[in-house]
Order: C-alpha cells, then structure tokens, then sequence
C-alpha cells in the first residue's frame, strides 16, 4: 500500500518530486515529449495545491560528471511552456545555491533541479548525497515509474529521510494497470514476450506461469526455448546458459496447462542486414548455417488467432530485428492484431510501445507502460527498490 500524493496537505510545503525526464534530446531539441507530458497532472496538482515543487529526473548515462547534451535545460524550458509558469532551473542539483532556492520558493512555484547523474553519488546511493537532496523538502513523492526498479539516491536512498512520503498519479496508474494483471486479470490471459534478452525475460515467464493462461514467445528469445525442445535453430541467437531452465519452464507448463506458443516457422537470413538473401523454414527443416530475425507467416496467423481469442493481453519485445527492413513484419503483425482487441491491453517497453505507435493505434491500447523494465521485474514478482521504501 503506498500514499498517493493527494492524500497529503501540500499547502506550504516544499515536495520534491521524482519525475522521469529520460527523453530523447538532440542537439538540445526534444523528440519525444509524452513523459513530461505524463508528469503533468501531479505537478498540475501540486501546484493548485499551493506545494513548492522542487523537481528531480536524470537524462541519458552522463559518465560521472556535467555533459551539456545531458543537460535539463531543454526540459526546464519546456516545461515553462506546458505548465505556462516559470520553471527555476538552477546549474546543479544540490549544493549552496540549489538550498538557497530550495528554500525561497512561494507556494505554487517550480524547481527543476539539473540532471541528478551528473552527480556519480546519485547512482552509487550515496548517503551525504540523498542527505543533501532530502533536506531540500518535507514531503517525498515518487512519479518516475521507469525508475522504480533502481537503487539510486532519489528513488531509494533519501527517501528514508522523510516520514512524508508517497508516489504520483503517474506511478499510482502504473500500478494499477500491473496489478490487475498479477491480481484479477479477465482470462483468457495472455503475455506476448519478445526481444532478444532472455535474462530480461525469462524471470517474468517464471513469475507469469501462475496468472496466464498462454504464453506467446518471439523474437530472439524463442530460439532459446525452441533449442530447448531440441530444434536446431542454425546461427540464430541463443542463450546457452538459459536452456535448461528455458526446457524447464516447458515441462512447467505442460503440468499446469498453460500453452507456451514458439514460432513453427521463420524468417531466415545470412545476417541482419537489410536487402540480404532470406528463405522461409519451418522448424523441422534443416537451417544449416542461416539465422532466425522474424517469425514465419504460418506463426503470425496462429499467434494472431490466439491474440484475436485473449481478454488479457500484456506485451514486450518484438518479434524480429525490426529495426531493420524486411525482418519487422512479424512485429507489425502483433502490433497491429493487439490494438484490435477489445479486451485490456497492456503494453511495455520502447520497442513494442514504438511499434503499435507506428501501427498508428496506440489509442487502442488499454496502456503504455512508461517504464518497461520496471514492469518486467514488477511481473516478475520482485520488490522493486523504489517502492519498497513507499510501503505503508
Ligand atoms: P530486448 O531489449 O530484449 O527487448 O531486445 C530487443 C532487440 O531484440 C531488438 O533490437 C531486436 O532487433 C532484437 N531481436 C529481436 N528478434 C531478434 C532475432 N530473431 N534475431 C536477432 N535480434 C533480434
């Protein structure tokens, strides 16, 4: 259980809020705006609410220490424009001066502190450091959900500094969505996995077994599971590592009746590379020394029927190298067939999200995960460091 941010008294009190910044910036010009967009009806409220805001995100992986092109500028002015008032954005995140305009702040007002990893003590946890940032505020609430998974300084080590603290309508939606899938899920219920980590993956599969009914695996994660079931995949990409327990969640499922559906057949090509020679194969054909980059036309119609028959979709990773030309139907076709179902749709990760965003029907998702490998571990049952310091 964890308090929302509209069951506190915000009035006059400094809020220090986590919010997700990570967005794709080039030379200082935003491409992609949804996740300020999604932070606004948290600070829309505590600002009404009369809350001085005092706001924390990173952006990109700075290597230790300032990078302009990881600078928050380009989002503080942004964010003056969305919020049409001024967003104070000070040259660091803590320290002297941030203090100092920390604590002038009158209710209603906005501060955007720079980038947090441009401090290393903000990935390190570092307890001067979430000391430092803690005594900005009064009152902690977490609205990053793509960072409820990390242990860092904002999301985990100063929160024990304060006996406020809660999360944002963001991340309470974030969870509301995950926990219907874990807790109450409209069945049939399936999961759509994809991708190519099977590190990633293959703890949700574990996890998932006991609320799914059916599992569809793409991507390049499948070729573990189907070497599992001894096809011989050629060059395609395999974690050797994961067999075993990739052979295990099989036998698993088999027991308890719920259906694993791999690929039967697939796109093959000599490399990923757009414009190379490819041959379709089934499974049981010989695919020497070619590579599995797209599932097969027979797999795409049998996965769409199973698709077409779900009440409960959730989906990440796609099901080829889609990224290059000739091997992104497979993924198109899932795109497509999950935002015609009527039932709740959940969709995870940059991959998938940007696939049913190209298939031109996100509005027909039930919802876009803003974080998704903080889903991914939330599915895999894991007590997630951002969270568990919020539990009441
Ligand atoms: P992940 O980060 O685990 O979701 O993996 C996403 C990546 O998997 C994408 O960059 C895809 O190009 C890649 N991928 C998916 N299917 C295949 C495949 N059959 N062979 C090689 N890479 C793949």
């Amino acid at each position: 259980m964890y308090r929302v941010i509209d069951e506190f008294d915000l009035k006059d009190k400094r809020v220090f809020i986590r919010t997700d910044y990570n967005i794709p910036v080039k030379g200082g010009v935003i491409q992609d705006d949804t996740r300020i967009r999604a932070s606004l009806s948290t600070l829309e409220y505590a600002i009404n609410q009369g809350a001085k805001i005092i706001i924390g995100s990173h952006l990109g992986r700075p290597k230790g220490g300032r990078e302009e092109k990881f600078s928050l500028f380009p989002i503080a002015a942004h964010l003056t424009g969305l919020l049409n008032k001024e967003v104070v954005f000070p040259e660091n995140c803590v320290g002297d001066s941030v203090r100092k305009l920390a604590s002038e702040l009158r209710p209603g007002d906005v501060l955007l502190l720079e980038n947090l990893r441009f401090c290393p003590e903000e990935e390190s946890n570092n307890e001067i450091f979430s000391k430092q940032l803690a005594q900005l505020a009064d009152i902690y609430i977490d609205d990053s959900f793509g960072t409820v998974h990390r242990a860092h300084a904002s999301t985990n080590g100063m929160v024990k500094f304060f006996k406020e603290k809660g999360i944002g309508f963001l991340v309470q939606k974030e969870l509301k969505f995950l926990q219907i899938l874990l807790q109450n899920p409209q069945k049939p219920f399936l999961a759509v996995l994809g991708g190519a980590k099977v590190t990633d993956k293959i703890g949700v599969v574990e996890n998932l077994m006991n609320h799914v009914d059916a599992f569809i695996i793409g991507g390049a994660m499948a070729y573990t599971f189907l070497k599992a079931k001894g096809v011989k995949v050629g060059r395609s990409l395999v974690d050797e590592s994961k067999i075993h327990q990739a052979g295990r969640l099989l036998e698993r499922a088999s027991v308890k009746g719920v259906d694993i559906l791999l690929p039967v057949d697939s796109l093959l090509a000599p490399r990923i590379e757009e414009g190379v020679e490819i041959r379709i194969a089934r499974n049981e054909e010989d695919w020497d020394n070619w590579m599995g980059c797209d599932i097969g036309p027979e797999s795409i119609k049998i996965f769409k029927e199973e698709i077409a028959s779900a009440h409960t979709i959730f989906w990440n990773g796609p099901m080829g190298a889609f990224e290059t030309a000739g091997f992104e139907k497979g993924t198109e076709a899932m795109a497509l067939a999950i935002t015609q179902n009527k039932g709740m749709t959940v969709v995870g990760g940059g991959d998938s999200i940007s696939a049913v965003k190209q298939a031109g029907y996100a509005d027909r998702v039930t919802h876009l995960c803003t974080g998704g490998g903080a889903a991914l571990e939330f599915l895999e049952g894991k007590k997630l460091p951002g969270l568990k310091v919020l539990e009441i």
